[in-house]
């Protein structure tokens, strides 16, 4: 099959490894740089070039687009999708799943366990917001953060108030919520493929740090993980509409609170820790699912 891998940089980890997978079971695999891509929306037969050159018709496209590049990463995806190749993920769903406010609404919508959670924007009565989180200790979060930057623990109603004071004062959209203190500084990172958890690991914090990101210090390992996690993190995925996602979980005395659902999680940490061969399970996912226009939407949405 041809396969495009649409990513900024060919020497990130997840990019090779999906590059050698590709090869490994007999595929032609290339890098698209979306950013670079343009195409032309007017004509009847839809067409994405690179450099002066028209990319061919790919099979299937496996999109990793960063955060900072989805509202045109995911344009470029649609424009595959309408020309008939079939998309791992969905460009709907992972604009759906970049939007952390939609994604919590739809996961409760559905009964998804998750953190008590407030948003706002430039609330009116911060008391209030407080309370809808179920008071202090509460996580003060910016809703446009990555890797625990803008993430804060806010231990009394003081601390809150000033934190939120200050977020306010940045004109940022907020989220407020209960600290779920019984996690011990650690979530779990489970990689989802179709209707499998194909691997999980644990991410622990540092001493004296609450947030487990690789990035703030935090160490993997692997972690065996339960059925009803197993359960919560393909039901998060399915509801996203992803194929693949990474589910973020927070063990709590109330069973498993889904944190986030990550659309293009990253290959480099999971693959290392459990030692399995995730890039593989993409590609056999692909192998199995690739139909000319199978997507839900066929770029509609
Ligand atoms: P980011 O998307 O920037 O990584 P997260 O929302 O994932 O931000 O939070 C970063 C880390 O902080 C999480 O991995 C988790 O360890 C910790 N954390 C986040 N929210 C909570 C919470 N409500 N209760 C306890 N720990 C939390």
């Amino acid at each position: 099959m041809k396969i495009a891998i649409l990513s900024r940089n060919k020497k990130l980890y997840s990019t090779r490894r999906l590059v050698e997978a590709c090869e490994m079971r007999g595929h032609e695999p290339m890098v698209v740089d979306v950013l670079h891509s343009y195409m032309n929306i007017a004509s009847s037969k839809p067409e994405v070039h690179v450099k002066g050159e028209s990319l061919p018709v790919f099979d299937a496209i496996i999109p990793r687009i960063g955060a900072s590049v989805t509202f045109y990463g995911t344009a470029v995806l649609r424009q595959f999708e309408m020309m008939g190749s079939f998309p791992l993920n969905e460009s709907v769903a992972i604009s759906r799943s970049r939007d952390k406010l939609r994604s919590l609404q739809l996961l409760s919508r559905r009964g998804v366990g998750m953190p008590n959670t407030g948003f706002a924007h430039d609330p009116d009565d911060i008391q209030d917001l407080i309370k809808m989180a179920g008071g202090t200790p509460l996580v003060i979060k910016l809703l446009e953060g990555t890797q625990g930057i803008g993430v804060v623990l806010a231990e009394t109603k003081k601390a809150a108030e000033s934190v939120i004071e200050a977020f306010m004062g940045l004109k940022a959209n907020i989220m407020v919520q209960e600290y779920i203190k019984e996690a011990g500084g650690a979530d779990i990172r489970c990689f989802v493929v179709g209707d499998k958890v194909v691997a999980a690991i644990k991410r622990q914090a540092q001493p004296g740090e609450f947030r487990s990101n690789l990035h703030r210090g935090g160490a993997a390992s692997l972690i065996r993980i339960t059925p009803t996690e197993r359960a919560t993190a393909v039901k998060a995925a399915k509801i996203m509409g992803l194929n693949v996602a990474g589910v973020d979980l927070l063990r709590s005395e109330r069973g498993p609170l889904v944190m986030e659902v990550n659309s293009s999680p990253g290959l480099e940490g999971i693959e290392t820790a459990t030692g399995k061969d995730v890039a593989r399970m993409i590609v056999e996912f692909i192998e199995k699912n690739a139909k000319p226009h199978r997507t839900r939407t066929r770029g509609r949405g």
